[in-house]
């Protein structure tokens, strides 16, 4: 690549990263400043449905959230608006893990080595009997 393709290039990758961020603090902007919203209290482990007040904060080039303090132990529970994906929600909450685990289960196939690890041989060993039957009938028809 010559140099002025980079030149070109890191310029347009600014030009969009710009605008991707004017996009976002358009939304935010949108955003009300109270608003009921899901979260997770760590010291509690509990999930509760509060009134978050949105705020800002500079920190590593600025950075939006809703705020609201737990109701048990007044920690102050944090939601990202900016980088949502990165909320730490999504991992800590205990109704999403326990969504997560219930579809996870029923999403595994059955080549994966995880499934043996959930349900035992004790299921994978019926499986291959069910299997087996099924093979013996075809190959005596
Ligand atoms: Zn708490």
């Amino acid at each position: 690549m010559s140099e002025y393709q980079q030149i070109y290039d890191s310029k347009v990758a600014e030009l969009q990263e710009k605008r991707r961020k004017a996009k976002e603090q358009a939304e935010i902007d949108k955003m009300p400043w109270h608003k009921w919203t899901d979260f997770y209290c760590k010291k509690c482990d509990e999930d509760m449905r509060l009134i978050g007040d949105k705020g800002y904060t500079s920190y590593k080039g600025g950075r939006w959230f809703y705020r609201a303090k737990c109701e048990k132990c007044n920690s102050e529970l944090i939601r990202r608006i900016t980088e949502k994906k990165f909320d730490p929600y999504f991992i800590e909450s205990k109704r999403l893990r326990t969504d997560r685990k219930r579809y996870w289960k029923e999403l595994l196939q059955r080549d994966d080595p995880r499934f043996k690890k959930i349900y035992g041989d004790h299921e994978l060993a019926a499986e291959r009997e069910r299997e087996n039957e099924l093979r013996t009938n075809f190959d005596n028809k």
